[in-house]
């Protein structure tokens, strides 16, 4: 048997700087990794100590010089920015992007496809413990799936990142390594391509082409894997996050509509696109082409239509489903080509459109009454709010749908890791009401990522009694209590003004706001600026200094996207459709509507508590997704991009926390239930406390004093290696 070497640790521990471990790999043979001390003199690695080949410890320190190192834990003695760019960029140039802050993942999007994906390598990641392997997704992933089913507990991995980072591929990535890692039966591999293929479906529908990613996740998306206790994946459920559906009626320049128009327009078959009354032409289409981008050389809308179609009928849509939703979907567009000229009243007539009434189940005269009797601009915006009604609800109904083939009937218990994926922070030179809230929601997510690492593992220390120097730590929820203190942040003065109608308008939002938050030290707006500052800004525009960066919105529009108006002749008619998705969009039973519906910000704000909570109860990993460039290109790694990123990111922070606190701890109770019969004194039956059980194991199996710390409630082990020793031992 050949040995290689996959990885050099300089020192697994912070004290012990000179005792390298070397892990040698056989590849083959892939749950015995071997995990070496050697004796290391100081000039090179006793070999001889190993397994394997002889390696010249030279050869192998100059690799590391190449490669960098692969925990940021084990910079010995870097702690600086500079060093942790360093090690980034070393090792993106080397095509290794991944990299560990102990069991954090930073990944950084290498723009090309590597070959470190295959069936191949997801066997080798699975069930080898987290340090024994160069970092990647598929590692955390594994060791994710494997801590649920020791633990019998919930876990959930919070992909986050900028737009363009790499949040959605990498969430694939572990969907991918979950539905080949899991335990598999003909039923059980139902439900897996079902998970699977609901990617394809949601991305079709909710991701577009921005100038910040040709693939951009225009909704947050939740997915609940759910497992049973041998593995299984036995069922999943979808949450989805206010999908941005102004894009329906509107585009910037450079940018696109939702992927699945193009698709149906380049993709469908000839009978389809004939019986949906469309022609192969996205230029014929005026909610296709406001970008000016319809083709866009790195996307194939052909193909894809392929992929689409294929995972519609594994999420079980029915064909007459299928036959609806695109019906829907092309009526959207002949929605779109409506033209309104006013008659000698005044009023918006509207041109006649066969292939419109008859795909929505609607009869022409119905559906004129949507448009009457309005002005020419109130028919427009009336049409362009039917348009986004419809298409949003749709969307919903989607993941309703997928949702429902997703159900787990089984009412055993299961346990579920849940994958968070939404849109990332994003900054254009115009930003509007849909990068405020999806801004905000990255805030927010920030602030958990903050409550959960930093702030809880310093306060967990403290409660549990451990000596530690508190590493400082910008805390966002400034940003946060600004946008959402009831009655002066500013999504209730936004609220505030959205109930007066016919007198309030964006500027008055505007006014209200440097009224009422003016001297917020993250808020800014012309009036309110300096004289340097005031150059920057425009006078309707206000200027939020977020934790990953400052961005100017512009009021314009504010105060209409969140009232979300759909007037009510809209939904009636809608009411009548003979199209069954359409009906069910739009049902008769709608709240009332004399009582005012919750605006489009309140509801999102409401929805992200729930989030919260969902993620709060569970276990939490993280990936941290960073953009090395803007210009969407491989090998190219911007220095001040990155370091932005990085400090944004809290990854400094982390790190030392990381580096002075313990990667593992766990109660007593569990800790003693899982390892007790790796001793004598307490297997099978320990008398005393859990806590004296723990010392007395540790004892046994001769830990030494700076490797652990007994706590309160719980053991603190400092360092990977000392848990794997022992997990070994108890797996032998
Ligand atoms: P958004 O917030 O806009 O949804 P995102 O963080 O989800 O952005 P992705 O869509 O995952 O970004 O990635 C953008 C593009 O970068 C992908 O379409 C792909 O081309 C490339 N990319 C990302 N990750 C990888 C990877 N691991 N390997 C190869 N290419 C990648
Ligand atoms: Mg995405």
């Amino acid at each position: 048997m050949s040995y290689h070497l996959c990885n050099i640790y300089p020192s697994l521990s912070l004290t012990d700087s000179l005792c390298p471990y070397i892990i040698w790999s056989d590849n083959l043979n892939k749950n015995r990794y071997l995990l070496k001390k050697t004796g290391y003199s100081g000039k090179g690695l006793n070999l001889n100590a190993c397994s394997g080949q002889k390696q010249n410890m030279e050869a192998s320190l100059t690799a590391r010089d190449r490669v960098g190192i692969q925990d940021f834990v084990l910079l010995d003695a870097y702690t600086s920015e500079s060093a942790f760019l360093d090690n980034l960029r070393k090792r993106f140039h080397e095509n290794l992007i991944y990299t560990y802050i102990g069991t954090l993942l930073v990944s950084v999007n290498p723009y090309k496809e590597l070959d470190i994906y295959s069936k191949k390598q997801m066997d080798i990641y699975m069930g080898v413990n987290f340090f024994e392997l160069p970092p990647h997704i598929f590692a955390l992933a594994d060791n994710v799936f494997r801590t649920m089913l020791f633990e019998f507990n919930n876990h959930f991995i919070l992909i986050s990142g900028e737009s363009g980072a790499g949040k959605t591929e990498a969430s694939k990535k572990i969907l991918q390594f979950y539905a080949v890692s899991c335990r598999s039966t003909r039923l059980l591999n139902n439900v897996r391509d079902r998970l699977l293929l609901s990617n394809p479906v949601l991305e079709a529908f909710g991701n577009a082409k921005t100038l910040k990613n040709d693939n951009s996740s225009r909704f947050g998306k939740y997915m609940d894997i759910q497992f049973d206790y041998q593995g299984g994946a036995v069922g999943g459920h979808i949450l989805s996050y206010l999908l941005e559906k102004s894009r329906v009626v509107h585009q910037n320049h450079g940018e696109r509509n939702f992927h699945i128009f193009y698709q149906l327009v380049e993709g469908g078959e000839e009978d389809l696109l004939r019986w949906l009354g469309l022609e192969r032409n996205c230029q014929h289409y005026s909610y296709l082409v406001q970008g000016g981008c319809a083709k866009v050389s790195s996307i194939n809308d052909k193909n894809d239509w392929k992929t689409v179609q294929k995972a519609l009928s594994v999420i079980e849509l029915s064909k007459s489903d299928i036959e609806y939703l695109f019906g829907i979907i092309a009526s959207v567009l002949h929605l779109g080509n409506i033209k309104f000229e006013a008659d000698v009243r005044g009023y918006a007539t509207l041109s006649n459109n066969q292939e419109m009434h008859w795909l929505l189940g609607i009869p022409a005269q119905v559906i004129n009454h949507v448009f009457s009797p309005f002005s020419v601009d109130h028919a427009v915006y009336a049409r362009d709010a039917l348009a986004k009604a419809i298409y949003d609800r749709t969307f919903n109904w989607l993941v309703n749908k997928i949702n429902e083939s997703l159900a787990n009937k089984d009412s055993s218990r299961k346990t579920v890791i849940g994958l968070l994926d939404i849109y990332g922070f994003e900054v254009f030179s115009v930003n509007s009401f849909e990068q405020f809230c999806i801004n905000h929601c990255n805030e927010k997510l920030q602030q958990l990522f903050i409550e959960l690492t930093l702030k809880s593992e310093q306060e967990e220390y403290e409660m549990e009694g451990i000596e530690w120097e508190p590493v400082p730590y910008f805390n966002n929820k400034i940003i946060c209590d600004l946008v959402e203190e009831k009655h002066r942040g500013i999504i209730s003065l936004l609220d505030e003004e959205c109930l007066r109608p016919g007198e309030a308008t964006d500027l008055t939002f505007l006014e209200k706001m440097e009224e009422k938050i003016g001297g917020h030290p993250h808020f800014v707006t012309h009036k309110l600026a300096d004289q340097k500052t005031r150059k920057t800004l425009q006078r309707g525009d206000f200027r939020l200094l977020h934790y990953a960066g400052e961005v100017t919105y512009c009021v314009v529009g504010f105060l209409d996207k969140n009232n979300d108006l759909l007037y009510r002749s809209g939904k009636e008619v809608m009411q009548q459709s003979k199209n069954p998705i359409i009906k069910h969009c739009f049902p008769s039973t709608e709240p009332d509507s004399k009582k005012r519906p919750e605006t489009v910000v309140t509801q999102f704000k409401s929805s992200l508590v729930g989030l919260t909570e969902i993620l709060m109860s569970k276990e939490p990993w993280y990936v941290r997704c960073i953009k090395p460039n803007e210009a969407k290109q491989p090998g190219r790694f911007d220095d001040v991009l990155v370091r932005h990123q990085v400090k944004y990111l809290g990854l400094m922070e982390h790190l030392r926390v990381r580096r002075a606190g313990f990667a593992y701890r766990r109660k007593y109770e569990i800790f003693l239930q899982r390892y007790k019969p790796l001793c004598p004194d307490t297997w099978p039956n320990w008398k005393g406390t859990a806590a004296e059980g723990v010392q007395r194991l540790i004892k046994h199996l001769g830990y030494k004093r700076d490797e652990y710390k007994l706590g309160r409630t719980k053991i603190f082990i400092r360092h990977p290696r000392t848990l794997f020793a022992t997990e070994d031992a108890f797996q032998d």
